[in-house]
């Protein structure tokens, strides 16, 4: 920003917009401090600690030059959903952020996963987000041991009984719990769950408060709760979540897939 000098007729230089980049800046700018009071409305009604919440942006559908504007304002946790798009445009950004001084950034991998593509993932993810099945557990910590680095895992929960989606049956989390705990690359840090289309999401979240609570019983360094998204955050802030995925509300609407 240029200071004006005060006088009656000067430009005031700074109020103007000049590349498309500023103005996503902005736009990106404003949606993020929309959200950020969300979270310290819902924390307030709580009785919760904003500190103890990560928001994680989710920016799958947007390209590398939203995650470099986004870092800018502060964001350090990214969620993406689609293997080839994730470790592409993670790479760009983190290359652009090394040659800029900057490393901190945590990726969050938050999709349908095949265990073909978990070696993949595993070199460019963070943590990952939707383990959800023993073949995967095993295809991940392979994964982690060829890059030789330690990953985080949550296990996505299945709120709606159905197996054929996404997710572990709340009664199956248990061993399948005990499972990545029991591998040395794998650190199982806690749960996962979309609320099922349709269903009360403060149900739903309640369901996965007690999954959680019953993995946390046996791994106590289990104790983070995925739950929450641009619509329903504020029932994932009543039930616990501490981690927060955040897409539509900060980027805006994503293109259809076709
Ligand atoms: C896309 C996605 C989100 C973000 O959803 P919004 O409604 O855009 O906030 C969160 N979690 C998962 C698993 C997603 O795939």
């Amino acid at each position: 920003m240029t200071a004006h000098d005060g006088s009656p007729d000067a430009p005031r230089l700074g109020t103007q917009l000049e590349t498309p980049d500023e103005q996503r800046l902005e736009e990106l700018r404003t949606n993020l401090a929309a959200v950020n009071a969300r979270i310290e409305r819902g924390c307030a009604d709580a009785g919760r600690d904003p500190d103890e919440v990560t928001l994680v942006v989710v920016t799958k559908y947007f390209p590398a030059s939203d995650v470099l504007l986004l870092h800018r304002l502060g964001v350090r946790h990214f969620g993406e959903n689609r293997d080839q798009e994730a470790g592409e445009k993670f790479r760009a950004a983190r290359h652009a952020l090394a040659e800029a001084g900057e490393s901190e950034l945590t990726l969050h991998f938050i999709g349908q996963l095949q265990s073909n593509k978990a070696g993949h993932v595993a070199g460019y993810s963070d943590v990952v987000q939707s383990v959800d099945r023993s073949k995967l557990v095993s295809a991940l910590d392979r994964g982690a041991h060829a890059v030789d680095r330690r990953l985080r895992l949550l296990l996505q929960v299945s709120l709606d009984g159905d197996t054929a989606r996404s997710g572990v049956l709340p009664e199956a989390a248990a061993d399948l719990a005990d499972e990545v705990a029991g591998r040395e690359l794998l650190s199982l840090k806690g749960v996962m769950a979309v609320a099922p289309l349709g269903a009360d999401p403060d149900e739903a979240f309640a369901r996965l408060r007690a999954v959680a609570d019953g993995i946390r019983a046996r791994h106590p360094d289990a104790d983070w709760l995925s739950a929450g998204m641009s619509a329903d955050l504020e029932a994932g802030l009543r039930h616990g979540a501490t981690h927060l995925r955040v897409g539509t509300a900060i980027l805006g609407s994503r293109p259809s897939l076709l």
